[in-house]
Protein backbone atom coordinates (compact mmCIF):
# COMPACT_ATOMS: atom_id res chain seq x y z
CA UNK A 1 0.00 0.00 0.00
CA UNK A 2 0.91 3.54 -1.02
CA UNK A 3 1.43 5.78 2.52
CA UNK A 4 -0.27 9.10 0.44
CA UNK A 5 0.84 11.12 3.32
CA UNK A 6 3.90 11.43 2.76
CA UNK A 7 5.80 14.12 0.48
CA UNK A 8 8.72 13.69 -1.87
CA UNK A 9 10.67 16.53 -3.77
CA UNK A 10 14.52 18.58 -3.49
CA UNK A 11 15.63 20.24 -0.31
CA UNK A 12 18.33 22.29 0.34
CA UNK A 13 20.16 22.87 3.87
CA UNK A 14 21.71 25.96 3.78
CA UNK A 15 22.63 28.10 6.94
CA UNK A 16 20.89 26.09 9.04
CA UNK A 17 17.40 25.84 7.27
CA UNK A 18 15.29 23.44 5.89
CA UNK A 19 14.22 24.53 2.12
CA UNK A 20 12.30 22.34 0.43
CA UNK A 21 9.81 21.46 -2.57
CA UNK A 22 6.84 19.24 -1.38
CA UNK A 23 4.48 17.46 -3.32
CA UNK A 24 2.39 14.19 -2.63
CA UNK A 25 3.26 11.16 -4.37
CA UNK A 26 -0.12 11.20 -5.96
CA UNK A 27 1.26 14.13 -8.20
CA UNK A 28 4.32 12.59 -8.74
CA UNK A 29 5.96 10.76 -11.80
CA UNK A 30 7.09 7.74 -12.10
CA UNK A 31 10.69 6.69 -12.67
CA UNK A 32 11.04 3.03 -12.93
CA UNK A 33 10.53 1.67 -9.50
CA UNK A 34 10.62 5.23 -7.86
CA UNK A 35 7.93 7.90 -7.84
CA UNK A 36 10.12 11.42 -8.02
CA UNK A 37 8.93 15.15 -7.83
CA UNK A 38 10.29 16.79 -11.08
CA UNK A 39 10.93 20.34 -9.93
CA UNK A 40 14.40 20.91 -10.33
CA UNK A 41 17.30 22.08 -7.67
CA UNK A 42 17.37 25.02 -9.57
CA UNK A 43 14.03 26.59 -9.73
CA UNK A 44 13.91 25.67 -5.68
CA UNK A 45 17.14 27.95 -5.39
CA UNK A 46 15.82 30.96 -7.60
CA UNK A 47 12.63 30.80 -5.43
CA UNK A 48 14.67 31.32 -1.95
CA UNK A 49 17.55 32.77 -2.52
CA UNK A 50 19.71 35.64 -4.74
CA UNK A 51 22.61 34.78 -6.51
CA UNK A 52 25.00 32.03 -6.03
CA UNK A 53 25.01 28.25 -7.66
CA UNK A 54 22.99 25.64 -6.06
CA UNK A 55 25.71 23.73 -6.84
CA UNK A 56 27.75 24.76 -4.05
CA UNK A 57 25.41 24.18 -1.42
CA UNK A 58 24.23 20.77 0.13
CA UNK A 59 20.92 19.53 -0.47
CA UNK A 60 19.21 15.72 -1.98
CA UNK A 61 16.23 14.72 -2.68
CA UNK A 62 13.16 12.65 -1.05
CA UNK A 63 11.91 9.97 -3.68
CA UNK A 64 9.64 7.36 -3.13
CA UNK A 65 11.28 3.72 -3.60
CA UNK A 66 7.78 2.09 -5.19
CA UNK A 67 9.15 -1.61 -4.12
CA UNK A 68 9.85 -1.08 -0.99
CA UNK A 69 6.86 0.98 -0.18
CA UNK A 70 9.34 4.05 1.53
CA UNK A 71 11.06 6.97 0.86
CA UNK A 72 14.44 7.60 0.19
CA UNK A 73 16.66 10.10 1.01
CA UNK A 74 19.33 11.21 -1.10
CA UNK A 75 21.27 13.16 1.38
CA UNK A 76 24.49 15.05 0.83
CA UNK A 77 27.74 13.47 3.12
CA UNK A 78 28.03 16.49 5.29
CA UNK A 79 24.43 17.20 6.09
CA UNK A 80 24.07 13.26 7.35
CA UNK A 81 23.31 14.30 10.86
CA UNK A 82 20.66 12.89 13.08
CA UNK A 83 19.03 16.26 13.59
CA UNK A 84 19.12 17.05 10.50
CA UNK A 85 17.44 14.15 9.18
CA UNK A 86 14.53 14.67 11.65
CA UNK A 87 13.74 17.93 9.77
CA UNK A 88 13.49 16.32 6.77
CA UNK A 89 11.32 13.41 8.11
CA UNK A 90 9.46 16.05 9.61
CA UNK A 91 9.07 18.48 6.72
CA UNK A 92 7.82 15.83 4.13
CA UNK A 93 6.12 13.45 6.80
CA UNK A 94 8.02 10.39 6.05
CA UNK A 95 7.40 7.90 8.96
CA UNK A 96 9.38 5.13 7.27
CA UNK A 97 12.61 6.12 5.12
CA UNK A 98 16.18 5.48 4.41
CA UNK A 99 18.76 7.66 3.59
CA UNK A 100 21.36 7.03 0.53
CA UNK A 101 24.48 8.79 -0.89
CA UNK A 102 23.74 9.84 -4.97
CA UNK A 103 26.67 11.55 -6.71
CA UNK A 104 23.79 14.62 -7.67
CA UNK A 105 23.47 15.57 -4.21
CA UNK A 106 27.01 16.51 -3.17
CA UNK A 107 27.98 20.22 -2.45
CA UNK A 108 31.19 21.80 -3.50
CA UNK A 109 32.97 21.32 -0.64
CA UNK A 110 32.35 17.45 -0.12
CA UNK A 111 32.99 17.34 -4.02
CA UNK A 112 36.82 18.97 -3.25
CA UNK A 113 36.72 16.43 -0.13
CA UNK A 114 36.59 13.88 -3.19
CA UNK A 115 39.46 14.70 -4.86
CA UNK A 116 41.60 15.93 -1.25
CA UNK A 117 41.29 19.29 -2.49
ZN1 LIG B 1 28.32 18.52 1.22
Amino acid sequence: MMNYISLIGPFFYVRRKLIYHALPLSECREQADKLDNPYGHDRLWEDHFRGGDYINYPRGRVVWDRTNCRAIIYIDRCIDKPAIVAKIAEAFGLTDFVTAYDDHYRCRRCVGDLFGD
